[in-house]
């Protein structure tokens, strides 16, 4: 398993439930954990693993060492919104691009944890942030498409260097064709689990360059996601 990187089909597909918690998916979840604290990212969502199922993981604290602090949403759903703020946010399928998002600075999310119990937490600030990011992955969302107006002018041209990577890797046969990666997340979506397949899957992402000067620093703490 390996995170996927924009323009993946997998971060435009509209993800569906979890019909059923086993050992697969705790397979899967860990290693999500795993592969989000190597990337120093505090949220996974499945989709950036190319799992299109309704699931994702947070650690605010970004520390493997902080079980406490691991949280598994499973089938998410977000119940209540209110106020709104404007933050810097980057994502894992997106590395070293981070820009300002406006959101609903609170809400109520409800979702299941792997013991399968319903749980719901009322979050505001960087927590309510990062489990909306995470919920946007699920429906095929990307930060990118809500950065305000100021940052556009800023983001396109990285998504662009994105996009020509990934299509080249595409091009010389160094990675699936969408339509095989679209068939593979239909499958896996219509089935509502994990195959035994996805767990031994290991294709790694085209390798983004990105010309230095497209870039910008990060203003705030880690809120990779
Ligand atoms: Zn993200």
């Amino acid at each position: 398993m390996q995170i996927v990187y924009y323009p993946h089909p997998s971060l435009r597909f509209q993800a569906l439930e979890v019909k059923r918690i086993d050992s697969n998916l705790r397979t899967v979840v860990r290693k999500m954990f795993d592969l989000m604290y190597e990337a120093r990212g505090i949220g996974l969502a499945a989709t950036q693993i190319g799992l299109p199922l309704r699931l994702f993981v947070i650690n605010l604290e970004a520390d493997p060492a902080a079980k406490e602090d691991e949280f598994v949403f499973i089938n998410p759903q977000i119940n209540k919104r209110r106020g709104s703020d404007t933050d810097e946010e980057g994502c894992l399928s997106l590395p070293k691009l981070f820009a300002d998002v406006k959101r609903p600075e609170a809400v109520v999310i409800e979702a299941f944890d792997l013991d399968g119990q319903l749980f719901e937490m009322d979050l505001e600030e960087l927590p309510a942030r990062v489990v909306q990011h995470e919920l946007d992955h699920l429906d095929g969302a990307m930060f990118t498409d809500k950065v305000i107006d100021q940052h556009r002018d800023y983001v396109d041209p990285v998504l662009k260097v994105f996009e020509q990577t990934f299509r080249q890797a595409q091009a010389s046969g160094a990675y699936p064709n969408d339509e095989t990666l679209i068939n593979t997340l239909r499958e896996i979506a219509t089935s509502g689990g994990v195959p035994d397949s996805f767990l031994t899957a290991n294709l790694a992402p085209p390798a983004v360059e990105i010309p230095a000067g497209l870039l910008r620093p990060r203003r705030g703490r880690n809120s990779d996601g």
